[in-house]
């Protein structure tokens, strides 16, 4: 469960299950029925009927990165260039910063204040930046949705022990 920000909305992203009435073999979007979105939180909460759930939506996520991302003129940004599962929530901030990259560098070209071949480093940039983060999303994926119920208790276990320090906690819900 994601805390988002300091409001009082969470994310809970969970697994439904292979052949569940909510897994999702096509990859549309499709809603997640009520009872079952109550099913599905049961072990993570108290009493999930006791929650107002806002949303539930079935879909899938995938862990690719493009070959390069700079080609001649084109510039492969954001999810253009990666995509990545939910977990570690660094998807857009990726593209985010390679926006932040590439346009200064854009911008020093346009105006004469950097030579062209300065655009190449936006690809060595963000290329490994990309995969390193791609590796943590799909690290703390194994982590955050394993279906083993030793490694899940030790997961919970070490968490809880580890947010009792307010500053490993703090990190932990502001990411
Ligand atoms: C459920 C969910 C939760 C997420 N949570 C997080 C999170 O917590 N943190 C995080 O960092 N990321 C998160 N992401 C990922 C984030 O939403 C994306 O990484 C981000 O929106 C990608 O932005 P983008 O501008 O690269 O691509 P997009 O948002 O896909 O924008 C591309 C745009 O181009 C348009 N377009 C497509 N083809 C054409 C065309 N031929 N001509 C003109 N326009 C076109 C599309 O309509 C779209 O508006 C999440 C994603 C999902 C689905």
């Amino acid at each position: 469960m994601i805390r988002n920000g300091r409001t009082s909305a969470w994310t809970c992203p969970t697994t439904t299950g292979a052949g569940s009435s909510c897994s999702s073999p096509a990859r549309t979007p499709r809603r997640c029925s009520s009872p079952r979105r109550y099913e599905l939180l049961t072990g993570h909460v108290p009493d999930p009927t006791a929650l107002n759930i806002v949303r539930a939506r079935v879909y899938t996520h995938h862990s690719r990165v493009a070959a390069r991302f700079l080609d001649g003129r084109i510039c492969l940004v954001g999810d253009a260039a990666h995509l990545m599962p939910p977990w570690a929530g660094q998807d857009m901030n990726t593209g985010i910063r390679d926006a932040t990259n590439v346009t200064w560098k854009l911008a020093a070209v346009a105006t004469g204040r950097a030579h062209p071949r300065i655009l190449s480093t936006y690809d060595t940039e963000r290329h490994a930046h990309a995969t390193a983060m791609l590796g943590l999303s799909d690290t703390l994926g194994r982590v955050l949705s394993s279906t083993s119920a030793g490694a899940a208790r030790t997961r919970d276990v070490l968490l809880r022990a580890l947010t009792r320090a307010p500053q490993v906690r703090d990190w932990l819900l502001e990411g």
